[in-house]
């Protein structure tokens, strides 16, 4: 069996040259979301296993948002691993703050720029890639290997994954999922928080700013919300003893991958306010206000309490009003699953590194999976340049990504269990 991943290694270093034109390739095709029309890059893929002989559908609820799913049976009985990516990204931002063309692919001293470059048009090569070289291995393989590109990720948004989840469950739920979102080298996830994402209103009579006595200022009322919104950051939840344990584990990983303060942050609840707008002017007293809220909570806390609590706090200001913009809770599978084994040892094969075992503090379609039992490992390129001006993967992330999820593939379906 090692002949044989010796071969896909000499394989994939053969074709290094393939793989990086199709990542520049990948990224010129535009996919911002919003909008969300991702039918370039679903072209491309297209394109891409239409020439290396390999069948696919098409699974679009929406017209420009195509989902592709492709699927192998070997013929030996076994699991079925499914590979996820999406393929849409986030938009450009403020271009005149990229020094690299942010749909132009540009390879510079060993990297690769463009909008979706780490988050996730890498890890969703290397998807297409593994699933490529496996179809191959029709004598060494068990079970079933699907490959799932997806769109409409970025925005919580219902066409991709979970249209998938929602309408052919039984060709993509699988065995297990592994995905290449980014994550740094050094840690693989087995889990991530929960963002609730909150838009809050505050409404009153106003008037002239003179005359205070004669009504309510409604950003005097926000800012009262929003002091007793940011109390309910740093609670911690009542971890499962596995979770608590990795966490511990990966005190210092986590510190190395998103930051100083990362081990912290992935274990509480967190209250970040994204936008704030109110009033209309110096001398007037404000009538309205409106902000919004990225609330975070940990792997094992539900949000319905969290909600209970904001429902209690707005209760007392009778001029406030909020709705919820999008969310879901926190989730994670076992961090002893089998297919993080194969990572971790595959990464240190590959590149010498040992990826530890982490939470997220940001959220992924691998969730879709974990909340039905599935364990979904989540691999990829280092996150510092996501959604931020000149985005980028080094080749070398890219091959190791390539690698990693190939060998990993490859060895949880060469397992007869
Ligand atoms: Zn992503």
């Amino acid at each position: 069996m090692n002949d044989i991943k010796n071969q896909l290694l000499v394989r994939i270093d053969a074709d290094r040259n393939v793989i990086v034109e199709f990542l520049r390739g990948f990224l010129r095709c535009k996919s911002p979301n919003p909008p969300g029309d991702t039918l370039a890059a679903a072209q491309f893929v297209a394109a891409f296993l239409d020439r290396s002989g390999l069948s696919y559908k098409k699974a679009a609820a929406k017209e420009d948002r195509p989902n592709i799913i492709a699927t192998t049976r070997f013929p030996k009985h076994g699991r079925h691993l499914v590979l996820n990516g999406h393929i849409d990204v986030f938009p450009v931002g403020v271009e005149s703050e990229w020094k690299h063309d942010p749909w132009g692919g540009e390879l510079q001293d060993g990297r690769i720029y463009g909008r979706g470059a780490c988050d996730m048009k890498c890890g969703t090569t290397a998807s297409i890639f593994t699933y490529a070289y496996l179809t191959g291995l029709q004598d060494q393989l068990h079970g079933r290997l699907t490959l799932t590109t997806v769109s409409d990720e970025e925005t919580f948004g219902p066409w991709g994954t979970r249209y998938l989840m929602d309408h052919h469950a039984d060709e993509v739920l699988g065995d297990c999922c592994l995905n290449g979102e980014p994550s740094s080298a050094h840690s693989t996830r087995f889990g991530e928080k929960g963002p609730l994402w909150l838009k809050f209103r505050v409404a009153t009579r106003g008037g002239h700013g003179a005359y205070v006595h004669t009504s309510k200022n409604a950003i005097a009322i926000a800012l009262a919300v929003m002091s007793e919104l940011q109390s309910m950051a740093g609670q911690r939840a009542d971890e499962n003893p596995a979770v608590a344990a990795a966490l511990d584990a990966a005190h210092d990983a986590l510190e190395k991958a998103y930051g100083k303060g990362a081990a912290k942050t992935v274990r509480e609840v967190t209250v970040n306010f994204g936008s704030i707008r109110g009033g209309a002017k110096v001398n007037m007293i404000a009538a309205d206000c409106e902000f919004e809220v990225d609330v975070r909570t940990p792997v094992g806390m539900l949000q319905a309490p969290i909600l209970a609590k904001i429902d209690a706090i707005v209760a007392k200001h009778p001029e406030v009003s909020y709705s919820v913009q999008g969310g879901n809770e926190s989730n994670w599978c076992d961090p002893a699953s089998e297919m993080f084994e194969y990572v971790v040892a595959n990464a240190q094969r590959v590149s010498n590194v040992t990826p530890v075992r982490v939470v997220s503090p940001g959220g992924t379609d691998a969730r879709l999976w974990r909340s039905r039992g599935v364990p979904a490992i989540v691999y990829g390129p280092s996150p510092d340049s996501m959604g931020a001006p000149d985005e980028h993967v080094t080749v070398e992330e890219l091959m190791h990504v390539v690698k990693t999820h190939a060998l990993s593939a490859f060895d949880y379906l060469a397992s007869s269990r």
